[in-house]
């Protein structure tokens, strides 16, 4: 097996667990490797810490499979992280009123690069690293032996694979093509999901528990939900006894799926409507127009995905918090989200806190929100901690 050295001072990360191994860290690679080849991983004195998949395009060189050398990447391997990462899921999150949950989260589940999402009867496979690739049909078939009923779709399509030298793939791998509709169900809420064309693998999964927790605050109150996707946050908060929720988003297909899923659900449609357009524009003419609401959620893309658009970011959050903060009544509760990498916790609640000063307003955070479980964050990799979010009133 090839080996890669390195540079000394460099095996810290590496020995607190970090799974990455940036090419600025490589002082010698010995052997002929290629990408998605696994690799033996050695300090400068020739002590072994593990194997790695090596990555010949990205900046993240290598990333970590095992800190046992003597541990081989094959496809007991495989299964035995598969198992141990769904069966958690199995002990901690899934629950009879729900079937769509992320059953491996890439570096935190040990499987660094590979998504995983069960939506209903359908996985959802997306590989994001050259060394998960090299694999992928063995998880496949693996995946396949656990879930006996289910069909394999696969989403490789994300731009980070252009990072690792890969080009994007879509398309079934394994079982019955997909159903015209695919319906999922969300706290006894029942959404389509559009696995082929959708954003991410189909559905913001991880914001589970948060959608959940807006029912309680929304009886009988005005509702503005910003880049609203597939309506989760609008169809709980109508469920919550909303009087009416504007919901608003740039994608018209997903505008179109909002209003599906509130006729499926036997919502009162009337208490419903959608803007298709841009948030920091569409803000600016509900203020211009002197519109208010009782609760406000802002959940924008990934602004930052890493930390060098932290900057540019932060004046798009501060803008529109800002903002929110103005349409927000006397009382009213900002659920205001961050996606990024990029931008930590601090951060996030530093940039909130500027934006409360300039609306002038007086604010308070009356609780702090994550990721949902399935999602876990793991210790050795913060990066995973990636979801903030905070319920501020005003
Ligand atoms: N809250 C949603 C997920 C939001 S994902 C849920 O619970 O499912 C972010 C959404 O923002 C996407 O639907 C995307 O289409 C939309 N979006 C991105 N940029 C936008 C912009 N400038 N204005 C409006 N919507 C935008």
């Amino acid at each position: 097996m090839a080996e890669i050295i390195l540079k000394p001072g460099r095996e810290k990360s590496v020995i607190l667990r970090h799974p990455w191994i940036f090419a600025s860290a490589i002082n010698k690679v010995n052997g002929l490797v290629s990408s998605g080849d696994t690799v033996n991983v050695l300090t400068s004195n020739g002590e072994k810490l593990g194997t790695a998949a090596y990555s010949e395009s990205s900046q993240i060189r290598a990333r970590m499979w095992s800190w046992d050398a003597n541990e081989e990447i094959n496809e007991s391997f495989f299964e035995t992280r598969l198992i141990n990462a769904i069966e958690k899921r199995l002990r901690f999150v899934i629950t009879k009123d729900c079937d769509a949950f992320r059953l491996v989260f890439g570096e935190s589940d040990g499987l660094p690069g590979l998504i995983i999402d069960l939506y209903n009867d359908t996985l959802v496979i997306q590989v994001l690293a050259a060394g998960i690739e090299k694999h992928r049909q063995l998880i496949c078939e693996i995946l396949s032996r656990i879930y006996p009923d289910c069909r394999i779709f696969e989403r490789s399509d994300a731009d980070v694979r252009e990072l690792e030298g890969l080009p994007d793939r879509i398309g079934l791998m394994k079982g019955k093509p997909l159903p015209e509709e695919l319906w999922i169900n969300e706290n006894g809420i029942y959404y389509l999901v559009d696995i082929t064309g959708g954003q991410k693998t189909g559905f913001y999964i991880d914001q589970r528990e948060n959608r959940r927790k807006i029912q309680g605050y929304c009886e009988d109150k005005d509702v503005l939900n910003c880049f609203c996707y597939t309506g989760g946050f609008t169809l709980n908060a109508i469920k919550g006894g909303a009087k009416s929720v504007l919901s608003i988003d740039s994608s018209q297909p997903a505008l179109d799926q909002l209003i599906n899923n509130i006729s499926r659900n036997s919502l009162d449609e009337n208490r419903s409507s959608t803007i298709c357009g841009d948030v920091f524009v569409e803000l600016r003419t509900l203020r211009d127009r002197a519109e208010s609401f009782d609760v406000i959620v802002l959940d924008p893309p990934k602004f930052a995905p890493t930390i060098s658009q932290a900057e540019k970011a932060a004046r798009g959050y501060k803008d529109i918090n800002l903002l929110a903060f103005k349409l927000l009544r006397p009382g009213g509760m900002l659920f205001t989200f961050s996606c990024s990498g990029g931008i930590s916790r601090d951060l996030f609640q530093k940039i909130v806190t500027g934006a409360a000063l300039d609306a002038n307003c007086s604010i308070q955070i009356i609780e702090q929100l994550s990721q949902a479980a399935d999602h876990p964050i793991a210790l050795n990799f913060p990066e995973s901690m990636y979801l903030k979010g905070l319920i501020c009133i005003k």
